[in-house]
């Protein structure tokens, strides 16, 4: 499987050893040419509202929304969960608006800017571990989102078919598990295709 990690702005080559670790190759998109030859794309942490801006700059809206269109997966983690989101809490404009929920900013507030926790996450047999920074929460999901995932009561985990958004960043930790998981993810969207 061959999945992009989109470079735009973020931590991107921690995705890429984390998708090799996992057993996929993996290279960084900067171009929206580069989709085509992709099986799934990541949306990696870093600053949602300028990742939304350079995606607008470089043809990467419409382009993206196509790709998820013909089911081929994404995965966004942390800023990448806000811009695949519906909606986002106190903000008119949402950027992708492909996974049906709303999520909530820099949730965690000042005092817990950065953590690290080992998550349950359904579908992956021993806990997670998960390290948040300046995290975004799911506040809520509408019928088609499963809830992978809950941290004191919050959803910091969901999957709506091909799409899959953490609030956290798996690519930080020597545990590939969610790459894993993100991969067979491409691999029943390409089996899905030729069958
Ligand atoms: N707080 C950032 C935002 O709102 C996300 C933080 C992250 O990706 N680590 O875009």
């Amino acid at each position: 499987m061959n999945i992009g990690v989109l470079a735009l702005q973020g931590a991107v080559a921690e995705h890429i050893r984390s998708i090799k670790l996992a057993g996929g190759e993996a290279v960084a998109v900067k171009r929206t040419e580069q989709l085509e030859e992709l099986d799934g794309i990541i949306i990696p942490g870093g600053e949602s509202t300028t990742i939304g801006k350079l995606m607008h700059k470089y043809g990467f809206m419409d382009a993206l929304r196509d790709f998820s269109a013909q089911g081929k997966p994404i995965f966004g983690t942390c800023a990448g969960l806000i811009v695949l989101a519906e909606r986002i809490e106190g903000q008119e404009q949402a950027h992708l608006q492909l996974m049906d929920m709303t999520v909530a900013r820099n949730a965690f507030g000042r005092q817990r800017e950065s953590f690290e926790t080992d998550l349950e996450v359904a579908g992956i047999e021993e806990r997670v571990r998960a390290v948040f920074i300046r995290a975004p929460l799911i506040k809520a999901v509408g019928d088609s989102v499963q809830v992978l995932s809950v941290y004191n009561g919050e959803i910091v985990t969901a999957r709506q078919g091909h799409l899959l958004a953490c609030s956290y960043h798996p690519e930080l930790t020597d545990d590939y598990r969610l790459h894993a998981y993100f991969l067979d993810m491409a691999k029943e969207a390409a089996a899905a295709k030729i069958g």
